[in-house]
């Protein structure tokens, strides 16, 4: 019988261990899975509280990335997918103190609609010549990587980079435009530049094709789980044999042997044909750290960064004075800690009862550390006021809840994918070993996903 270990019970390694009792049924194979903390799931966590589904981790994933939904199918889970109350998606960026709403037809930065990016606000009148000017941008064949910052620097400026390009990519990595690889992180467009040259003429090349097809109605930006996203990784977990889920089983190292590995948890250690390495960059280069010091040192070299999130219930008397939309995002240049704030109760209604108001505010990266060693109060003492000066809200919350979450996001710096071509050759000099999380091709639960599920076949095909 071939026995499979998996390091870390976050979604990565859950999912790899379902995917694992999904192939038992053919093959003769056990697992057992390491989790260093008390709890399944990683950062997927969510709270209940005063009717209101609070998400400490991430709150939803995208839609167009499939994997997670599919899993949530697979798992019996249809009925509770929810999406994002779309019909009600506008996000506001803090402009010089004031909210300003982003104009209709922006595709991340993209403007696809003249008019409304025309007379919007958001953007000087020498950003949007820029924007005029990016239509006759020629094709370019980079050889090198470079930053988002620099990219889209190059397209509109920087006044984009400040208002759109780094508050956005911000929210989903936590780190700065300035740091994170346009190839790893923003694929889509460094491709676009390369075949069109304008980002703004291959947008809307893609738009006219796509409406040329046949009519669909789009489906939601965001998908989500009704009873919140802990739900996935609870409901994996009954999926699972129970005997082979070991928690409160932090892993000091793994090391090949002669027809295998040993993991070592503790004072015990154990014996396995293959190994999935399931962790955050830096964990993962610390188990590997005896075995390779090579790869442990690439995978030492991803960068993370730390995040913060804090919910704040309100009643309905705030709910109807809070602005329509999604929420905001503050860019570095306006001076505050804070970085977004989402309006839950109208991004995904089901979320919070008719009579309350669900906020979820964000610090990331350096702002994140600046407030890390507060206490929670302190910690909602800021948000409130930064709150009051941005929407003028003053009302005491009914409840507040402070996450944090240490070097838990990666950061995909400049040269990314060159390291994961690195670490890709240094795997594959270690037999029967398997790397997924978010460490690596997407930082986002539909990627860990995939990434779990793909590595758990690699390991029982080749491994
Ligand atoms: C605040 C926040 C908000 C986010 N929002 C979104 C969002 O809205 N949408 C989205 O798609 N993504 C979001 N993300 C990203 C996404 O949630 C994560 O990238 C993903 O869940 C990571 O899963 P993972 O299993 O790879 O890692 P983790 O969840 O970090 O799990 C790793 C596990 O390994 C365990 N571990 C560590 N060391 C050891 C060891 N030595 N031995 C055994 N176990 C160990 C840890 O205890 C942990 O449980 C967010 C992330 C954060 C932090």
């Amino acid at each position: 019988m071939k026995r499979i270990a998996i390091i870390g019970g976050g979604i990565s390694g859950l999912s790899a261990a379902f995917e694992l009792e999904q192939l038992r049924s053919d093959a003769d194979l056990e697992y057992v899975l390491y989790e260093a903390s008390p709890v399944l799931g990683g950062v997927l966590s969510t709270e209940h509280i005063d009717g209101c589904v609070v998400e400490a981790g991430p709150d939803s994933f995208i839609t167009e990335k499939p994997w997670a939904a599919d899993l949530c199918r697979q798992l019996g889970l249809g009925d509770e997918l929810i999406g994002s109350n779309d019909a009600d998606r506008k996000t506001y960026i803090l402009v010089r103190g004031r909210l300003v709403v982003m104009p209709d037809g922006l595709m991340f930065m993209v403007p696809t609609k003249i008019l409304p990016t025309g007379l919007s606000p958001l953007f000087s009148w020498k950003t949007k010549l820029r924007m005029t000017q990016e239509l006759f941008h020629p094709p370019r064949a980079v050889d090198h990587d470079e930053s988002v910052a620099d990219f889209v620097e190059r397209h509109y400026g920087s006044e984009m980079v400040d208002r759109l390009a780094d508050p956005l990519l911000s929210g989903v990595y936590g780190g700065e435009a300035a740091k994170l690889s346009v190839r790893a992180v923003l694929p889509r467009f460094a491709e676009m530049e390369r075949t069109h040259g304008s980002l703004g003429r291959a947008m809307l090349a893609a738009r006219r094709k796509m409406s040329a097809g046949p009519r669909r109605v789009a489906p939601p930006l965001f998908t989500s789980l009704k009873s919140g996203m802990q739900h996935l990784a609870e409901t994996i977990v009954t999926r699972l044999t129970p005997s082979s889920l070991l928690t409160d089983a932090p892993v000091q190292a793994i090391q090949p042997e002669a027809r295998g590995w040993v993991v070592s948890a503790g004072l015990q250690s154990d014996h396995f044909h293959a190994v999935i390495v399931a962790l955050p960059a830096s964990a993962a280069a610390h188990v590997l750290r005896m075995a390779s010091p090579e790869l442990s040192a690439e995978l030492a070299a991803i960068e993370y960064s730390s995040s913060i999130t804090v919910g704040l219930g309100y009643d309905r008397y705030v709910r109807e004075i809070l602005p329509p939309g999604f929420g905001f995002l503050v860019p570095r240049s306006e001076g505050k800690r804070l970085l977004a704030a989402t309006f839950v109760h109208n991004k995904f209604p089901h979320r919070a009862p008719e009579n309350r108001a669900l906020l979820r505010c964000f610090f990331a990266g350096g702002n994140a550390e600046s407030v890390w060693s507060l206490s929670d109060g302190q910690i909602v003492g800021i948000v409130r006021n930064e709150l009051e000066q941005i929407i003028g809200l003053r009302a005491e919350p009914l409840f507040s809840r402070v996450y944090k979450w240490k070097s838990a996001m990666a950061q995909y710096g400049v040269g990314h994918l060159e390291r994961l071509e690195r670490i890709e050759r240094l795997r594959q000099q270690l037999p029967g070993l398997g790397l997924a999380g978010n460490a690596y091709r997407g930082i986002g639960v539909p990627d860990c996903v995939r990434s779990g599920r793909e590595a758990a076949k690699a390991i029982v095909v080749t491994g």
